[in-house]
């Protein structure tokens, strides 16, 4: 079938900050072969290509002379089972909170933890989705991308996806590979992970004391929902800022003026700090200017009350960065794609 390709759309349903800029040409890929008809086209037509799927890690600045291509492939399909485990296969374009569900229902455990993050399964790869512990690196088999510049197919095993905390080798090899289908090697037995934030108190809390991973799954989407803003109530994209990796001095001068710094020690000798703590601590928490906006519960979470467009909350973002900068001497890095 013919890729249908659309002119001039509104990208407001298509990403979770609800920024209303338009793409110059749209299309949705619902196969490797759609993917390969908007490649060509998009060198036909010498414009850039841009791959979105569930538009929850994305800040748009302005309208996009591109042509914007939506992953919406679907299909799961177990490709291999050996004494108690599975590898199973995602195409790109499923939803992800679903297809965590669908995993677990099936009585295979690993993504629990990774429960009610909104996107899509190709784009879990790109910033190793992470929570409560737990990232997608740990569950990971392989992947399938196209080579964009030769519309190759590659493998990618673990160590070739280079993933490091909130990062692979896709962010930095930007543009170039579009992943089409992600294997995950999942497992029968549940190996629970629960002492990350308030996941243990809660289950204490519902009076479970032997978890299955559906019980791990319901306690963090009911402390999700509770914390976090629904996009499709609050234009947002989850955390804004990565938490930064200090030295352990840098840290220790801070707790000097700050004690009650939020710090997690990690291997070589830095230490993770948690920026949401920091911007907190800066009197950001809540913050609104026109329609961009800090949280009110989770200042790590940038918010758009309606109208805020993404240069507005690009600029609020901004000036954070620079407030927490010279306060504590600590860079932010921005974690949504800017466009
Ligand atoms: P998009 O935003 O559409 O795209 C993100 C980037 O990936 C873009 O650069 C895009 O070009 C690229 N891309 C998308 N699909 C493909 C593909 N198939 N091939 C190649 N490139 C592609 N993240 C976490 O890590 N942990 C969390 O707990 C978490 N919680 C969140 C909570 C909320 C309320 C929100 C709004 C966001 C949260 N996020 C979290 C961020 C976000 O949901 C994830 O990063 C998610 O994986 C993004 O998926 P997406 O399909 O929406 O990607
Ligand atoms: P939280 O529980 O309030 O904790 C604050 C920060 O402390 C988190 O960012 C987390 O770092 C860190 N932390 C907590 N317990 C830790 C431990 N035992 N060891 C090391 N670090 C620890 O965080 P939250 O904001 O409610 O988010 C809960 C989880 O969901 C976190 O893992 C967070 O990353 C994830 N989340 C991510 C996004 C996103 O868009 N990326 C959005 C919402 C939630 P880490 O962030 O490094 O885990």
């Amino acid at each position: 079938m013919t890729l249908y390709v659309q002119p001039d759309v509104s990208l407001k349903p298509f990403n979770t900050f609800g920024v209303d800029v338009r793409a110059r040409l749209f299309a949705q890929a619902r196969s490797d072969d759609d993917v390969r008809q908007a490649l060509a086209y998009s060198q036909a037509h010498g414009l850039p290509l841009l791959i979105v799927g569930g538009g929850s890690n994305l800040l748009l600045t302005g309208d996009i002379d591109a042509l914007v291509l939506r992953m919406s492939s679907r299909g799961i399909r177990i490709v291999h089972e050996d004494c108690g485990h599975a590898v199973v296969e995602a195409e790109a374009g499923e939803p992800w909170h679903p297809f965590v569900q669908d995993m677990l229902a099936r009585g295979l455990a690993g993504l629990e933890n990774l429960s009610l993050i909104p996107g899509t399964v190709g784009a879990a790869p790109m910033q190793n989705i992470g929570a409560y512990g737990v990232e997608i690196k740990d569950v990971f088999h392989s992947l399938t991308a196209m080579d964009r510049q030769t519309g190759q197919l590659r493998e990618f095993s673990l160590q070739d996806c280079a993933f490091g905390y909130r990062d692979s080798v896709f962010k930095h090899d930007a543009g170039r590979w579009l992943i089409l289908r992600v294997k995950f090697r999942l497992s029968y037995s549940a190996d629970l992970h629960l002492d990350y934030g308030p996941v243990r108190q809660r289950l204490d809390a519902l009076g479970i004391k032997q978890p299955t991973p559906i019980d791990v799954s319901r306690a963090i989407c009911a402390i999700r929902s509770e914390k976090l803003p629904d996009p499709t109530i609050l234009g947002n994209a989850g955390s804004f800022f990565k938490n930064p990796l200090v030295s352990a001095e840098l840290a220790g001068l801070i707790k000097q003026t700050h004690p009650g710094l939020v710090s997690y020690p990690q291997p070589e000798g830095r230490v993770k700090l948690a920026a949401g703590w920091l911007i907190e601590q800066a009197g950001w928490k809540g913050f609104r200017d026109g329609d961009a906006g800090v949280h009110q519960l989770q200042s790590l979470v940038l918010v758009n009350y309606g109208a805020a467009s993404g240069a507005e909350l690009l600029g609020l973002a901004r000036r954070i960065q620079a407030d927490i900068a010279e306060r504590f001497g600590v860079e932010l890095e921005m974690e949504p794609n800017v466009y």
